[in-house]
């Protein structure tokens, strides 16, 4: 039986020449835990429920982004296994019609619960956020974490079946000892760990970069960098004696050139670039009477908006926008 692909309208490509088909879609501002280089231990006021994305708005987005070339959608927070629904959610998502992958970046901490149930509504990838494999430090990072659930989460997301990545943010004076752990850890599960430089968006902050660990890690390791078949704009791959490590190193080697996101926030502005503020407002279009090209009018604004790269936007939140 041959199966006919999608039609796809009007495929989204920038000014810039960048093809965009990848929506991280931000489903909560709330969070289990409180990492201190991402959100403010005393919360800020979190967002009125009113002003949140029902769940059939953000597959409404997903559907008509999905007709216009989106094919990898990424459902991500806050801490999206802290919402209510997520598995349905994912299950709506991967049933759009020319969506092939839907992935999940979470903590970690409930993973071990969702998982089964998560790879059964369609989920195929997990990326794992964890940036340091001792416990206390775990939890002075965190404010309130528990390693050893996140470790229970990365066995059961594997167990299921799932490609599994793990994400840690270098944070100099803290975790840079680390980096040996996680090179353990990725050859004993053989999963990718990928370590990402901390981004601040005051540019105030101390920071870690990419040489910087790969200096490190030569001292006891033979590195040569990865090609992979369908390798990711913003990760650069590394074979270290065995182990497959990435890096995401947004400060030292941006990677704006190979950019293919949008993001819609939760409260339902729909960003093309996690630096930029500017936004296109789709909450307002989806309630008010509207149509599948209003909706289609959007996705295309937000590309348009879409700069090569920053300016910084000084008051982003990550943990609304969505890392
Ligand atoms: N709560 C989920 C989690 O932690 O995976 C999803 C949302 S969290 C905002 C997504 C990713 O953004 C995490 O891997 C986190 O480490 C990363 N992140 C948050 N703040 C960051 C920062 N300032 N610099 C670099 N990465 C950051
Ligand atoms: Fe929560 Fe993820 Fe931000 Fe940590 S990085 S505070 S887990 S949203």
């Amino acid at each position: 039986m041959t199966v006919e692909a999608p039609k796809i309208l009007n495929r989204l490509t920038d000014r810039h020449g960048r093809t965009i088909n990848y929506l991280r879609l931000s489903i909560t501002d709330l969070c289990n835990l409180r990492c201190f280089y991402c959100m403010p231990a005393e919360i800020v006021e979190k967002l009125p429920h009113s002003e949140i994305l029902r769940y059939e708005e953000c597959v409404e987005v997903v559907r008509i982004a999905a007709s216009m070339g989106v094919s990898k959608v990424r459902v991500t927070g806050g801490e999206p296994l802290v919402k209510r629904g997520v598995v349905n959610l994912v299950e709506r998502i991967a049933a759009c019609t020319g969506v092939k992958t839907v992935a999940l970046t979470t903590n970690g901490s409930a993973l071990a619960k969702f998982a089964p149930r998560l790879r059964d509504a369609g989920l195929t990838r997990v990326n794992v956020s964890l940036d340091t494999l001792d416990a206390r430090l775990y939890r002075r990072i965190t404010g309130r974490g528990e390693l050893n659930d996140v470790l229970a989460g990365i066995d059961a997301a594997l167990t299921v079946g799932f490609a599994v990545k793990v994400n840690a943010v270098l944070l100099p004076g803290l975790n840079t000892d680390d980096l040996e752990p996680f090179v353990a850890l990725a050859r004993a599960k053989n999963i990718e760990v990928r370590f990402i430089e901390r981004m601040t968006f005051k540019h105030d902050d101390d920071y870690f970069t990419q040489d910087q660990a790969l200096d490190q890690l030569s001292v006891n390791h033979r590195i040569k960098p990865l090609v992979v078949e369908r390798p990711s704009p913003h990760v650069r791959l590394f074979d270290c004696d065995g182990a497959r490590i990435g890096f995401i190193s947004p400060r030292s080697q941006p990677f704006c050139d190979g950019c293919n996101k949008l993001r819609l926030t939760p409260h339902g502005q729909l960003r093309a670039c996690l630096a930029s503020n500017l936004h296109v407002d789709v909450r307002k279009i989806l309630r008010r009477p509207h149509t599948d090209e209003d909706i289609r009018q959007a996705i295309r604004q937000a590309t348009v908006l879409k700069p090569h790269s920053g300016p910084w936007n000084t008051e982003a939140e990550m943990w609304r926008v969505g890392g």
